[in-house]
């Protein structure tokens, strides 16, 4: 049994920091519920060691959409390891211009990571979805029925009707601070349920004053939250973690 967390960062790349076994300190001394998700299955086992006894770190398997050019046949790899872990991410999909060559490719590796966690069940899965959110919405629907397994759309830039999409299928949302600084991005962080919500970092990609955010540091996407949906920070920030224990036990959601 896990100590209940102060805090929750649902998306971060613990090692792409300099120092990862640093990295998993901070999110233990933050008490903050950290899932260290990876771009490549290679990468998988040195993050689980890092992790190693942690009270707060999760560690997951991904296969980043921007690297499938490159690691496609990773999925081997991918499908050999999932049993080793409850936490598929990062995984998705990447319409944007540098990687739409690739979107064929993309996803015919996104369809097979979806079939092989509907299979295993009670995956929980972050999911990368930039100028693709009603493809990945479609495969999610069509190859993770409700039950199979729950997804998480990390940093959501899709439309709101496309979030409304996402709510029924029984997705939840998390967000940083950087989506949270612009208009579309509170659009969907108002547009969401409040037992939708989870935050995350995206660090070390999210910059603040032009250095990377620290590992857990959250405290300026609750500040955000509560003021976009008028509610104290306190409340904000129980209410986070209330949504991460409720998505991480075994209650079905959708
Ligand atoms: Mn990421």
């Amino acid at each position: 049994m896990s100590p209940r967390p102060d805090l929750v960062d649902f998306h971060c790349h613990l090692d792409l920091y300099p120092d990862l076994g640093r990295a998993v300190a901070a999110c233990e001394r933050r008490r903050a519920a950290t899932l260290a998700v990876t771009t490549t299955p290679k990468a998988f086992s040195r993050n689980r060691e890092a992790a190693g006894s942690s009270d707060f770190v999760r560690v997951a398997l991904g296969l980043h959409p921007q690297l499938v050019t490159e690691r496609a046949s990773e999925i081997d790899l991918f499908e050999r390891l999932l049993p080793e872990t409850r936490y598929v991410g990062e995984v998705g999909l990447d319409a944007g211009p540098r990687f739409y060559r690739s979107l064929e490719l993309q996803t015919t590796v996104f369809r097979r990571v979806l079939k092989s966690c509907a299979e295993a069940g009670e995956k929980i899965l972050t999911l990368h979805s930039v100028r693709a959110a009603k493809r990945v919405l479609d495969l999610v629907e069509r190859e993770l029925p409700p039950g199979r397994g729950t997804v998480v759309l990390h940093w959501f830039t899709g439309t709101a009707s496309e979030a409304r999409r996402g709510v029924e299928l029984g997705c939840y949302f998390s967000v940083n601070d950087r989506m949270l600084a612009s208009p579309a991005g509170r659009r969907i962080a108002a547009a969401v349920p409040s037992d939708r919500l989870v935050t995350e970092t995206d660090g070390p990609f999210v910059e603040r004053d032009g250095q990377p955010v620290e590992p857990a540091d959250v405290e300026p996407a609750i500040a955000s939250l509560a003021k976009i949906r008028d509610v104290p920070p306190d409340a904000m920030k129980v209410a986070v973690v209330e949504n991460f224990s409720r998505l991480v036990s075994n209650i079905t959601t959708g």
